[in-house]
């Protein structure tokens, strides 16, 4: 089968990988529809996070074309979601709602196991990963809103349900990538009052009133924090949403939270100083970490089926893969807020 592969820093290329094929009895093989580029492909693309060489991407939809003789509640010809990491869905973790710290599980592609953007992909403990979307014919809008709850709209979810977002919560969401847009739309979704957008890019300014937002600010850093200040008299809004990782964002993100507040967390961290003297000094918390989406979709996808939340407006930027590097660039160069990756249907064929 065909797949992108990771050869290095600024260099994916499209190649070829073995078919998969069901290796244990938890095993399914789902012929990918749909991936994406996640932020996090970013920081290999750019060299800024180590990577292995091989599979890469994480996020995707697909149908189930085959499975091992133990897998339950997922059949062939199914619609499935499949959540950036796999897990068994009966560890203490799992079962604490913190799938992505699966002691079972484990990453669609980081090089060995197949990833995302590629044909096909062999999912391990398939059971218990993937998320049959039921009902047919979903309009092309809704598939895309499919493919954000791989990981883009549940990491947003999990910044907006980290901070305690609740009816009426006073938000501001810092980076105005696709994570942060989508934890306007969470933050919406969970009854948040007012929801500051810190973003200066009119396309995604855009999306972030699209998404809930009812104020955008331009400013950065000690700027944004006096803007903030000064909107809600001084105070500091009750969640702070941290969608970038770097060292200024995050001390954005707290400069802004009200004393006792929990600032959520999802952005990996780049280059950031060590927090406590602020964790203690200001009486903040810090809850995130990498999103359990697993635990999230059900919920999510209720809400994209009835029309409620339509995450796949993230997607600005569509091509094949032969093009997947065209992707990677238009994001790195910030042309697009997040690249889609149609893969080649055969279903003419059929
Ligand atoms: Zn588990």
């Amino acid at each position: 089968m065909r797949a992108a592969i990771f050869k290095g820093p600024h260099a994916i290329e499209v190649g070829e990988r073995p078919d998969p094929a069901i290796a244990a009895p938890t095993d399914a093989v789902v012929r990918v529809l749909l991936a994406c580029v996640c932020g996090s492909d970013l920081w290999y693309y750019r060299g800024e996070t180590p990577h292995a060489q091989g599979s890469i991407g994480h996020e995707f939809i697909g149908v189930v074309e085959e499975v091992g003789a133990d897998v339950r509640g997922i059949a062939v010809g199914d619609l499935v979601i499949a959540p950036f990491k796999y897990c068994d869905g009966t560890c203490p973790h799992c079962r604490a709602g913190v799938s992505s710290q699966c002691v079972a599980g484990g990453a669609f592609g980081d090089g060995k196991i197949d990833g995302g953007q590629g044909e096909a992909v062999r999912v391990p403990l398939a059971g218990s990963t993937l998320v049959p979307v039921p009902g047919t014919k979903h309009s092309d809008e809704m598939m895309r809103s499919f493919l954000a709850l791989s990981d883009v709209m549940c990491t947003g979810h999990h910044a907006a349900v980290s901070a305690g977002v609740r009816s009426g919560s006073v938000v501001a969401v810092v980076g105005d990538g696709a994570v942060g847009l989508c934890a306007v739309l969470a933050a919406r979704r969970l009854g948040a009052a007012r929801i500051v957008a810190l973003s200066r890019n009119p396309a995604r300014q855009e999306v972030a009133r699209l998404f809930g937002a009812t104020d955008i600010l331009a400013e950065r850093g000690d700027a944004a924090v006096e803007a903030i200040l000064e909107l809600t008299d001084g105070v500091g809004v009750d969640a702070a949403l941290e969608c970038v990782g770097t060292g200024q964002s995050l001390a954005t993100a707290m400069g802004i939270a009200r004393p006792g507040s929990v600032v959520g967390v999802v952005g990996v961290p780049h280059a950031v100083e060590n927090p406590m003297e602020t964790v203690i000094f200001r009486n903040l918390g810090l809850r995130g970490g990498v999103a359990p989406a697993r635990t999230y979709i059900p919920e999510l996808l209720d809400d994209v089926l009835d029309g409620r939340i339509n995450p796949g407006r993230v997607f600005d930027f569509e091509t094949d893969l032969d093009h997947v590097a065209d992707a990677y660039k238009a994001m790195d160069e910030r042309r697009a807020i997040k690249a889609l990756i149609r893969m080649e249907t055969k279903e003419a064929d059929r």
